[in-house]
């Protein structure tokens, strides 16, 4: 991937995302690291909504959260970002938004259930950061939501949002999306009187692993990028 195809991808998943209702006003941000420099990432700029980005505004980011260049004003929680980027080799993408069923899952405090699809791709956990319910304004606080992520694909911070991670900006996006209505089934469910029995692991193992493929990712990414832009066009 070229500089300029991985800052079209930042533009693709900021309308992904403002089509799909996580833009919190202009609260949600998405990175993605510089192909063939793991110390830098583009990131969507402050005060511009998700399908707002363009190449001029970008911001470029080292990993101690600092502006190198770019058009935009910086994320005050870009720290977010250079904290799970400098703690995840593997991690090519960051999203922090503020998903309405997923703000509202993680005020209970309770575990994601392997309820439903969405549900099921999150089967291996998704722990919860709850150092504060504050901005992200400090390495030190974006140091505790890496810790709180792990390995993990997604972290939910109480009562405040979720940070979500891919090998992908494909990943980062299509779980980001997933992770809201995961936790949208499981408050129905909850709401129903709680779910019923589960299946067995080796069941949800085998579903966890095929709709959490790469191929899958694209597949899916392609589809809304094309849905976006159309209703942009
Ligand atoms: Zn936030």
């Amino acid at each position: 991937m070229t500089a300029d195809e991985a800052r079209q991808k930042l533009i693709d998943a900021g309308r992904i995302l403002d089509d799909a209702g996580q833009g919190d006003l202009t609260r949600g941000h998405v990175s993605i690291r510089v192909p063939g420099d793991p110390t830098h990432f583009y990131m969507k700029p402050h005060s511009f909504g998700f399908e707002e980005i363009t190449p001029e505004n970008i911001v470029l980011c080292n990993l101690d959260g600092e502006k190198i260049s770019g058009g935009g004003r910086k994320h005050s929680e870009v720290y977010i970002h250079s904290e799970i980027f400098k703690a995840r080799p593997d991690v090519m993408s960051v999203i922090h938004a503020h998903p309405t069923y997923a703000v509202a899952w993680s005020a209970t405090g309770k575990p994601l259930q392997p309820i439903s699809q969405p549900g099921i791709a999150f089967a291996d956990g998704v722990p919860y950061f709850t150092d504060t319910v504050d901005l992200i304004r400090s390495t030190e606080m974006g140091a505790g939501v890496a810790r709180a992520l792990g390995s993990h694909k997604a972290v939910l911070m109480r009562n405040h949002g979720v940070a979500v991670v891919g090998a992908t900006v494909e990943e980062a996006t299509i779980l980001t999306l997933m992770l809201d209505n995961a936790a949208q089934i499981q408050l129905l469910a909850a709401a129903a009187g709680g779910p019923g029995p589960l299946f067995d692991a080796g069941s949800i193992q085998r579903l966890h692993d095929n709709i959490t493929r790469a191929e899958q990712y694209t597949i899916n990414f392609e589809y809304l990028r094309r849905r976006a832009n159309r209703k942009l066009a």
